[in-house]
């Protein structure tokens, strides 16, 4: 007999998700400036509570995620019962399009937007639709116009990946209270961290019935290969993404290193004032060979091309010398390198190599 067996409608319509290269053959000098990891690893203190849970690994984890809630909820000053932890924030996207989106419905996002967007709408079988952008900055009014009945959640990244720009607590807030009723407005977090004073919307939340707020452990603490992450809104949100989270989809040993690394707070504030002396650092030098880039809020820097034939040549050039950056033409930026700030080696070996590359064109 033939078989018929097809996938659900959008299934095929997924490209698959690019990862950053990790390494070059034959080379172990490599620096990986291309998928936005803390140059400084992850905090001793996260580590310790690593080893001790491994010594748990016959048990079952806790369902509620009680504990590491609670320390989310004291260091941000949060409400613990509207918190919900996932297996990165990837899998609160997720969430997000499963349980609001669906064939027919739209699902909105920004032109240089992160992609698990579309590949979470697509998953869920609805439309992803794209908003375009101002010279790389998000735009309220463009997100408004591109609004439906058929909206059902709107993505921002705020500070946006790949761009590293953002856009303040009043635009946001227009945004918010100017969409459909039927839209909830997702403010990914994911570099909030990084940028002194922002609450990455929480406050926006409070008080709104229409604001989610997706954050991760996988960039300023460190934890990109643990895979954990979290999310916080209205309470009837959060008891409906808690329906669909699989009862045991965090381990201990996630939870227990992702609360210790979140109580480390020193460790966190050393990442965050090292990442702002080296990202202008970084910027600086590179415009000074005539490689500018938008002034980032993240810790990686966009840097613009002449055009795409340059940044290619530049990327492998790079690669010659053992440095990996990451391509973002799937972006939409193909004259663009996204170069994440590493530490202060890494971020001279990178702005040396670009002059040499520079200077080996003229
Ligand atoms: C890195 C990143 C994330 C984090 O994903 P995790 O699944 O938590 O590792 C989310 N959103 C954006 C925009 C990112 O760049």
């Amino acid at each position: 007999m033939t078989s018929t067996i097809t996938p659900q409608p959008g299934i095929m319509d997924i490209a698959l998700y690019q990862g950053g290269q990790s390494s070059l053959p034959g080379r172990d000098d490599v620096v990986k400036l291309s998928s936005n990891e803390n140059p400084f690893g992850t905090s001793d203190k996260a580590l310790e509570a690593y080893q001790r849970a491994s010594r748990q690994l016959h048990r079952y984890p806790n369902t509620d995620h009680l504990s590491l809630r609670t320390a989310i909820a004291e260091v941000h000053g949060l409400d613990p019962q509207r918190i919900i932890c996932g297996v990165g924030s990837d899998e609160i996207i997720h969430f997000l399009c499963q349980c609001y989106a669906g064939p027919g419905d739209e699902v909105l996002h920004t032109e240089h937007g992160f992609a698990m967007y579309r590949i979470s709408a697509l998953a869920a079988g609805a439309t992803p639709v794209e908003a375009r952008e101002r010279e790389r900055v998000t735009d309220v009014d463009a997100l408004l116009a591109a609004c439906t009945e058929r909206t059902r959640l709107v993505f921002i990244a705020n500070p946006n990946n790949p761009t590293g720009t953002m856009v303040g607590g009043n635009e946001l807030a227009r945004l918010a209270d100017g969409l459909p009723g039927s839209a909830l407005l997702v403010l990914d977090g994911a570099y909030a961290e990084f940028v002194d004073g922002y609450d990455g919307g929480a406050a926006l939340i409070d008080g709104r019935e229409n604001v989610f707020m997706t954050r991760t452990f996988s960039k300023l603490y460190g934890l990109g290969g643990l895979r954990i992450g979290w999310g916080y809104g209205p309470q009837p949100i959060v008891d409906m993404l808690n329906r669909i989270r699989g009862p045991f989809n965090l381990s201990q040993v996630q939870m227990d290193t992702a609360e210790a690394a979140v109580r480390d707070r020193e460790f966190a504030a050393r990442c965050t004032a090292e990442n702002k002396r080296m990202r202008a650092w970084l910027a600086e030098a590179l415009a000074e060979i005539g490689v500018p880039s938008d002034t980032s809020c993240a810790n990686f820097i966009l840097a613009r091309f002449a055009d795409t034939a340059e940044a290619q040549a530049c990327d492998a050039w790079l690669k010659e010398a053992g440095i990996l950056v990451r391509q973002v033409a799937g972006y939409k930026l193909p004259n663009c390198l996204r170069i994440t700030v590493g530490d202060e080696a890494s971020c001279r070996r990178v702005a040396h190599a670009v002059r040499n590359f520079k200077d080996n064109r003229e």
